[in-house]
């Protein structure tokens, strides 16, 4: 079939998570990707539901609040659909800060060295957060087995090319044919202006490294400094992250920069000093030129959902279920005003 309720270019978590939203609310839904369901960003996350990072913009509060109370609930579905679990690593987070936010309590040296033995504060004061992490790698493998067994269809390897918007459908222009459908939702995270634009969103790569340290399990919880950040997923592996380059979509791996975040955590946390370097890789963040989302309608039957940046993990259900809403014709249940085109000087329209 050539036709669906719903299209949606890109199968990161931001695609899939609207597609079963939609799903549920009865549409039938097509998921285009140019290359594999969640091979990108979404793939290449630490996995942090950073929603209390006192770096968070104030903007960012409600969606991730919305999204954190729909987590739980929304792995247990992907887990019963897929068969495949999505674990939680760890579920606190000890976070160093410069400046400590108004109201909040700094943990004692004793504290720190209990939570995570071996941390140099570096001059930092350190909070613990109530945050849940998990390995992003775990919901790559879960997530596309969902939506297909929930009904979605995936076309993988097919480029949506282009996109029109009549009065009452959309016709896509696949590198596989043409498509119509209902409605269409650009959900290419970094690659969204390709097919708009107007918007202003650029790949904002990150390098990370997962870590070995062998030997008995040395800290429970995610450490986050200002400079660098380690997440224990599970056994002997820590993710170390992240660098923010602004260099187009160059998917080398410097070895130069690697090292350089590897020495950073080993400051922050010395028993990385007798670790060993097992995995590589980089990513593009979806970044928009206010560092906040794009969650809009573009014209009649267009939306777009891109530039979750450093927090596409945390807002994936919320972004999810608040797209689904307004798609349907239904009052999305949190304000997206922060997230309208309108912010920006140009507004765009699908091409
Ligand atoms: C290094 C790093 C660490 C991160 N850590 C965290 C974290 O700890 N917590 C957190 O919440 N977030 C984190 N993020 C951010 C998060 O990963 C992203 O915000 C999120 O994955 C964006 O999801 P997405 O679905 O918009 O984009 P993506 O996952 O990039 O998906 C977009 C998809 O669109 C496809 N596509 C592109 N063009 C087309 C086209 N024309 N037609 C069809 N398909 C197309 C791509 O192949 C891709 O699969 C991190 C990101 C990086 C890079």
């Amino acid at each position: 079939m050539n036709c669906a309720d719903v299209a949606i270019a890109g199968a990161g978590i931001i695609g899939l998570t609207t597609a079963l939203e939609l799903m549920a609310a009865g549409c039938s839904v097509t998921v285009f990707d140019q290359s594999e369901a969640m091979s990108e960003a979404s793939r290449a996350a630490a996995g942090m539901l950073a929603a209390g990072d006192p770096e968070n913009p104030a903007e960012l509060r409600e969606l991730s609040c919305l999204s954190l109370t729909l987590y739980s609930e929304f792995l247990a579905h992907v887990e019963s659909l897929s068969g495949k679990s999505t674990p939680v690593r760890t579920t606190r987070t000890v976070q160093g800060v410069h400046h400590l936010p108004p109201g909040a309590k700094a943990l004692t040296a004793t504290e720190l060295q209990a939570l995570a033995p071996g941390t140099n504060t570096g001059g930092c004061s350190f909070l613990l957060l109530e945050e849940r992490s998990f390995d992003a790698w775990d919901l790559a493998e879960s997530l596309p087995a969902a939506a297909r067994s929930a009904g979605i269809e995936l076309r993988e390897r097919t480029a949506v090319q282009s996109v029109r918007g009549g009065k009452s459908d959309v016709e896509l222009v696949t590198a596989a044919g043409t498509f119509s459908a209902g409605a269409f939702l650009n959900a290419t995270g970094a690659w969204a202006p390709i097919l708009d634009h107007a918007l202003p969103v650029v790949p904002r790569k990150g390098h990370l490294l997962t870590a070995e340290l062998p030997g008995e399990v040395q800290m429970h919880c995610v450490l986050r400094s200002p400079s660098v950040y380690v997440v224990p997923r599970g056994g002997i592996r820590y993710t170390i992250g992240s660098t923010v380059e602004d260099v187009g979509f160059d998917r080398t791996v410097d070895p130069l920069r690697i090292q350089e975040l590897f020495s950073r955590a080993m400051v922050l946390w010395s028993p990385l000093r007798e670790a060993n370097i097992a995995e590589t890789w980089v990513g593009f963040r979806p970044g928009s030129e206010d560092g906040l989302p794009i969650i809009d309608r573009t014209s009649e039957n267009c939306w777009v959902a891109t530039g979750h940046f450093r927090n596409g993990i945390l807002l994936g259900p919320g972004t999810g279920r608040v797209l689904s809403q307004w798609m349907t014709g239904r009052q999305p249940e949190i304000d997206l005003s922060p997230f309208r085109c309108g912010r920006f000087a140009l507004s765009p329209a699908s091409s």
